[in-house]
C-alpha cells in the first residue's frame, strides 16, 4: 500500500508476547503520534523500548490490537515501510564498503552532490573532504574506522538520505561520553526538525527537546505528559 502526508502512527490496545515468551512484554499500549511530533520514550531496561520500535515500524506483529500509519497497519507495508519510516539502531550497522555506498544504502541513486549534502547536515563532511579518498575510502578495518558518535552520525546521514517521514531512534547516543551525547543529540534535533520522531532513550539528557514523553513500566504506559508537566 501507499500513504500521503500528512502521516499518523496510531496504537491501539497493543499487546505483544514473544512466541518463546510466558509473559506479555507489551500490554494494552494507546498512543497517537501526530504528524512532526517528537515523542521520547522512556523505561528501564527490559521494559519493551525496542519491541514497541520494532511493532511501530511492522517488523513485529501485534499478539492483540494494532499499529497503523494512516489507517493501514504497519505489518502491510512490507519492505515499503522503509520510505515512511526510518531506524536508527542502538549500534549502526556499517558495511565494508566504500563511505559512498554505506550512505547511500537504500537510496542507490542518490548522486554524490546529495551525499555531500547530508553528509554536511550531521557533521561529517569536514572529517570525509580530509581523507585522500574523500567518498571513496573504504570503511572497515583497514581504511575508515568511525567512532561511536560518527557511525550515528553516518547512520543519520544514511536516514536523511532516504527521507522518511518518521525516524525512530533506539536510544541513538548509548556508551557515548556526555560531551558527544549532547552534540550528537543536537545534531539529531536541528536535522530532524521537520519530521515526526520517536525517540527511546533510558535516561532523561536532552528530552527536554520533545512535545510528548511516555514512561513504559511493566509493558504499560505509566506516565504521560510534556516535558513541562514530568
Ligand atoms: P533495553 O533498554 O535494555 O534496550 P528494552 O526496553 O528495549 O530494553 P526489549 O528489548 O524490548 O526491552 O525487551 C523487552 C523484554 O522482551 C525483555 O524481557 C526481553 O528479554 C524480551 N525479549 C526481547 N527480545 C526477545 C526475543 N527475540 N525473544 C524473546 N524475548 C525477547
Ligand atoms: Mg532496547
Amino acid at each position: 500500500p501507499a500513504v500521503t502526508a500528512p502521516y499518523e502512527l496510531q496504537v491501539k490496545d497493543l499487546v505483544y508476547a514473544y512466541a518463546d515468551g510466558h509473559h506479555n512484554v507489551l500490554n494494552r499500549i494507546n498512543l497517537k503520534i501526530k504528524p512532526g511530533e517528537k515523542l521520547a520514550i522512556l523505561g528501564r531496561s527490559g521494559s519493551g523500548k525496542s519491541t514497541l520500535a520494532s511493532l511501530l515500524r511492522g517488523d513485529l506483529a501485534p499478539t492483540a490490537g494494532s499499529v497503523t500509519l494512516n489507517e493501514i497497519k504497519t505489518t502491510e507495508f512490507g519492505d515499503d515501510i522503509a520510505k515512511y519510516i526510518g531506524v536508527i539502531h542502538q549500534t549502526p550497522y556499517l558495511f565494508n564498503t566504500t563511505v559512498v555506498n554505506n550512505v547511500r544504502i537504500g537510496n542507490e541513486a542518490a548522486s554524490d552532490e546529495e551525499v555531500w549534502d547530508v553528509l554536511e547536515r550531521v557533521g561529517l563532511k569536514k572529517l570525509i573532504k580530509k581523507l585522500p579518498q574523500g567518498l571513496e575510502t573504504m570503511v572497515d578495518e583497514a581504511g575508515l574506522r568511525f567512532s561511536g558518535g560518527e557511525r550515528h552520525r553516518l547512520a543519520l546521514a544514511r536516514i536523511l538520505l532516504k527521507d522518511a517521514p518518521i525516524i525512530i531512534l533506539d536510544e541513538p547516543t548509548v556508551g557515548l561520553d556526555p560531551i558527544t551525547e549532547r552534540a550528537l543529540v543536537k545534531t539529531f534535533m536541528d536535522v530532524l526538525q521537520d519530521k515526526t520522531l520517536i525517540w527511546i532513550t533510558h535516561h532523561l539528557q536532552g528530552v527536554e527537546h520533545v512535545d510528548q514523553i511516555v514512561f513504559i513500566e511493566d509493558g504499560q504506559i505509566e506516565l504521560q505528559g510534556t516535558p513541562k508537566q514530568l
